[in-house]
């Protein structure tokens, strides 16, 4: 049976890219570059509620860290360090090793140095806690939204809350969405460079966890605005050709979790830079909609005209 040291020393330690101190001692020490404010966030995942207990453990390694670099993301900081706080059932070396392998995948793929945490046994938890860099001033918050901004949504939401539903086999997908979905799911893309570009263009942002309506409500109590939402803007064809049911596609769209797509308001006057930001980063950037005076009233304009209010919450009252 290894001991805690030996699981830490063979899984978790890293030569460090950017660390005076990194895995080993009492503390790490982060040396901010001059000028810099650090950004700092944690999120749990716990087994039976964040995910399944039998989940592909390097997917989840992975995700683990990717969930967090997506909160940075959404501040429009650059991640630099994360520390790993890990409830086991048991020193599984296989699983460790699988978990570790795509927890590094993802630290690789940012440039973020492991820099320390914690290792005890218990109901299987993972939590990170990251920290990044911003310089003084240019974070943006869920706040800073006025009326008039228009609002914006990165990629294509929607897709891992379908892969969910196929995983549950509520749905049917083709077979080529049916991988995307589920990648979309076990696999999300922290959109780092898309939140670092738009320092200088958003004025409000947050990362899209618990699905596109419930967050954005998030950023019209934050702004003091409200907001509507133009159904034909919303990037529903691409979900539509899954063969899911389309009713499903828009609940998916509309309110499922776990896409980590960054959800933001910009002034008009910067529909061109956004547009051309999404050309450079090869990432698709859809207006869906506007920010309006009236304090944190959502409404949803449909294809026809319509006005209408979605339902307070939940998964299945936007259909
Ligand atoms: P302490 O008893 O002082 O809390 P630990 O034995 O918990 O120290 O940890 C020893 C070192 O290993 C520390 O530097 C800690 O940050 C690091 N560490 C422990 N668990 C992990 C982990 N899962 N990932 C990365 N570093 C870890
Ligand atoms: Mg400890």
């Amino acid at each position: 049976m290894p001991s805690e040291f030996d699981l830490i020393r063979r899984h978790f330690t890293r030569p460090a890219r950017h660390t005076e101190l990194a895995v080993g001692d009492d503390a790490a020490l982060l040396a901010p570059r001059p000028g810099m404010r650090l950004a700092v966030s944690t999120d749990m995942l716990v087994a039976g509620t964040h995910f399944f207990a039998d989940t592909n453990p390097e997917g989840l390694g992975w995700k683990t860290l990717a969930v967090n670099v997506s909160d940075l993301a959404a501040m429009g900081a650059e991640p630099r360090w994360a520390f790993l706080a890990l409830a086991l059932p048991q020193a599984d070396e296989a699983w460790i090793a699988a978990f570790a392998r795509g927890f590094f995948a993802c630290a690789d793929a940012f440039a973020i140095d492991l820099a320390g945490g914690d290792t005890t046994r218990g109901p299987l938890t993972l939590s990170v806690t990251i920290v990044g860099e911003v310089p003084a001033g240019a974070a943006i918050t869920r706040g800073g939204a006025r009326a008039g901004d228009d609002l914006w949504i990165s990629g294509q939401p929607g897709r891992a809350a379908l892969g969910l539903a196929a995983l549950r086999g509520e749905t049917g997908l083709d077979a080529i969405h049916h991988a995307e979905f589920v990648d979309a799911l076990q696999r999300p893309q922290p959109r780092v460079a898309l939140g670092l570009a738009l320092r200088s263009l958003a004025s409000a942002m947050l990362d899209v966890s618990d699905g596109l309506l419930g967050d954005l409500r998030h950023l019209l109590e934050c702004s003091g605005t409200g907001a509507i939402v133009e159904v034909a803007a919303l990037p529903l064809a691409a979900l539509a050709a899954s063969g899911a049911d389309p009713a499903l596609c828009r609940r998916c769209l509309l309110a499922g979790g776990d896409d980590y797509e960054l959800l933001f308001a910009a002034a008009p006057r910067h529909r061109a830079e956004i547009d051309a930001l999404s050309a450079r980063l090869d990432l698709p950037l859809h207006r869906i909609g506007e920010f309006t005076p009236a304090r944190e009233r959502l409404l949803l304009r449909e294809a026809d005209g319509g006005l209408a209010a979605p339902a307070a919450c939940g998964y299945d009252h936007f259909a």
